[in-house]
């Protein structure tokens, strides 16, 4: 596959190509890394998968460039137990994570009702005012019961 067929092939690619983002080897390696994976990968499993392709780049680089595409909300951060944390790519609307705790699968979850009501009623009987929340739902996929 050549470079820009590999651009074309990849909305997020095509994305940040257009917003003028230079699409560096290691940025391009993982995005597609994430894009193709079901489960969220590790910073080390990325480092593994760079140096496997023989593209040179130390950890800090390569958490840049996870900072940067989670700043870019192509990606997300995902708890996958105890301290590990992986990442995936997912879509740009406030989500959740149904997260297989056999094969790490995940998959994204969009509430058809929002969690806004819950939040005011926070508010109300605990004099608290809720700016964000975390939610995350542990279990087993379709594959793994
Ligand atoms: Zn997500
Ligand atoms: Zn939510
Ligand atoms: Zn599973």
């Amino acid at each position: 596959m050549t470079h820009s067929d590999q651009i074309q092939q990849n909305p997020l690619l095509r994305k940040l190509k257009i917003q003028g983002y230079r699409l560096t080897k290691v940025r391009q390696f993982i995005v597609d890394l994430l894009a193709n994976s079901q489960a969220p990968v590790s910073l080390s499993e990325i480092k593994e998968n760079l140096t496997r392709n023989n593209i040179r780049a130390d950890r800090t680089t390569i958490y840049r460039e996870v900072i940067f595409l989670k700043g870019k909300k192509m990606i997300c951060e995902i708890p996958v137990g105890g301290s590990k944390r992986g990442y995936k790519v997912c879509q740009d609307v406030h989500h959740h994570h149904l997260i297989c705790v056999r094969c790490n699968k995940v998959e994204p979850m969009v509430f058809k009702k929002p969690l806004l009501s819950q939040e005011n009623e926070i508010s109300q009987r605990k004099d608290f005012k809720v700016l964000d929340h975390l939610l995350e739902f542990y279990g087993l996929c379709g594959d793994c019961q």
